[in-house]
């Protein structure tokens, strides 16, 4: 009995939920079509399948006479209305593939449902002959999927859009929101509030860090607008985040320079540069698409941005914050965009440091110099020397660590060379 009132609340629950998504709007059912039947699979529920399938679950209840939509069993076919017309559209809602690895306490159907797909299609994708002999550490293959629809806009949001919907870490996301009325528009990501630039008339955009390390899953923007009487209107919008192509590497520190490695020295360091980049200004100060800093087009990468790293056998994992460029000593180094000198001095860890605040929150540094050139404060336009590439500080060689901060997150930096933002 109270089984029965917890499917039934499920149900008129997910009718309520799902009934406010706009489906297939603009792909209108074709007569004589024969319906598509699909046969459920073990472990199939039916908002898998109505998410698979993008289809509205209440459609498929209607449909298939469901008496009880949280009850369906392996072996039952059902018909999913206007599938039919709809073969690109599932097609394209699968858009790659990614590497998870099971955790303690994951079963097959707690993974599927963190990627949105149904436990037989992991299965089938990794050929698993038990699935209920999941070992904690194995890696699967599972789908990467368009992150389900958003709720829908409402006043006073007339248009909402990201640059990357579904995107790996370690990346910049861009926010586009337009507004059909005044107000002031704000938005948070797990926890963090960032700004938005309002261009012109009704359009805003805002640049948010997606962590490196963040944990891969479905997560919401959430966008606040604030009427001039106060009021404050809401709207989430779906963002699917997946792990980054980052590999591994342990890093051995000589004796020499392990002692800078000492934490509060770190601590010091971190907090002196905390103070600057978690400072926002209002406005881009760049324009256009990055440079590289170094003439060397494209430079000799010798580290990659992202990668997972372990310091003299700790078992603490951190991740590279920048991308490391080779080069001899004096190699010369420029500002890729425009922007103002926020720190320009020499540090312990990082040697001879200079920090461009460009606005927005979107702060480079160049570490490790040789020879610095600018000063605190002074405006850099692309293309001005800024200082020399050298092995000042924590290195074991002559390189530049060119490194981007949004917000205080490390993100990638040569995604500002390769693309214009916004
Ligand atoms: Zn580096």
């Amino acid at each position: 009995m109270t089984r029965h009132l917890s499917f039934t609340l499920l149900f008129l629950f997910t009718i309520y939920f799902f009934g406010l998504m706009p489906v297939n709007a603009d792909s209108p059912l074709q007569e004589q079509v024969d319906p598509f039947v699909y046969s459920v699979q073990p472990g199939d529920t039916l908002i898998f399948i109505a998410l698979k399938y993008n289809l509205n679950l209440a459609d498929i209840a209607l449909a298939n006479h469901l008496q009880n939509p949280g009850l369906v069993v392996p072996g039952q076919r059902l018909i999913l209305p206007g599938v039919a017309t709809l073969s690109n559209q599932e097609l394209s809602t699968v858009i790659g593939e990614q590497t998870h690895t099971v955790q303690p306490g994951e079963t097959i159907f707690t993974i599927a449902s963190i990627y949105f797909t149904a436990p037989d299609d992991v299965i089938a994708l990794n050929d698993l002959p038990d699935p209920d002999l999941l070992q904690v550490g194995q890696l699967l293959t599972v789908p990467v999927i368009q992150p389900p629809p958003s709720p829908p806009l409402t006043w006073p949001f007339s248009d909402v859009s990201l640059s990357e919907p579904t995107i790996i870490q370690g990346r910049t996301l861009i926010v586009r929101v337009s507004l059909a009325d005044e107000a002031t528009l704000t938005g948070d990501f797990e926890g963090q509030p960032f700004s938005f630039y309002h261009d012109s008339g009704n359009d805003y955009w805002a640049i948010v860090a997606i962590h490196a390390l963040i944990e891969p899953n479905i997560y919401q923007i959430h966008l606040t607008a604030t009427l001039p009487d106060g009021q404050t209107l809401r709207h989430p919008e779906n963002l699917n985040i997946v792990e980054g192509p980052y590999s591994s590497e342990a890093i051995v520190v000589d004796d020499t320079r392990a002692g800078l490695l000492a934490p509060e020295v770190i601590q010091q360091e971190r907090e002196k540069l905390e103070t600057q980049w978690l400072q926002v200004t209002p406005r881009p100060l760049w324009e256009g698409t990055f440079g590289y800093p170094v003439d060397e087009n494209p430079p000799r990468v010798t580290s990659d941005f992202g990668t997972r790293r372990t310091y003299n056998n700790s078992t603490a994992m951190s991740f590279h914050g920048g991308s490391d460029f080779g080069g001899g000593v004096g190699v010369p180094i420029y500002a890729p965009a425009g922007g103002v000198v926020a720190l320009a001095e020499t540090l312990h860890v990082r040697g001879n440091a200079v920090l461009i605040d460009h606005g927005m929150g979107l702060f480079s540094g160049y570490w490790h110099q040789s020879k610095i050139v600018v000063t605190a404060g002074q405006r850099v336009q692309p293309g001005d020397l800024i200082g020399y590439v050298g092995d000042t500080g924590l290195v074991t060689g002559p390189h530049l660590h060119w490194e981007f901060r949004l917000n205080g997150i490390a993100v990638e930096p040569l995604q500002w060379v390769s693309e214009t933002i916004p």
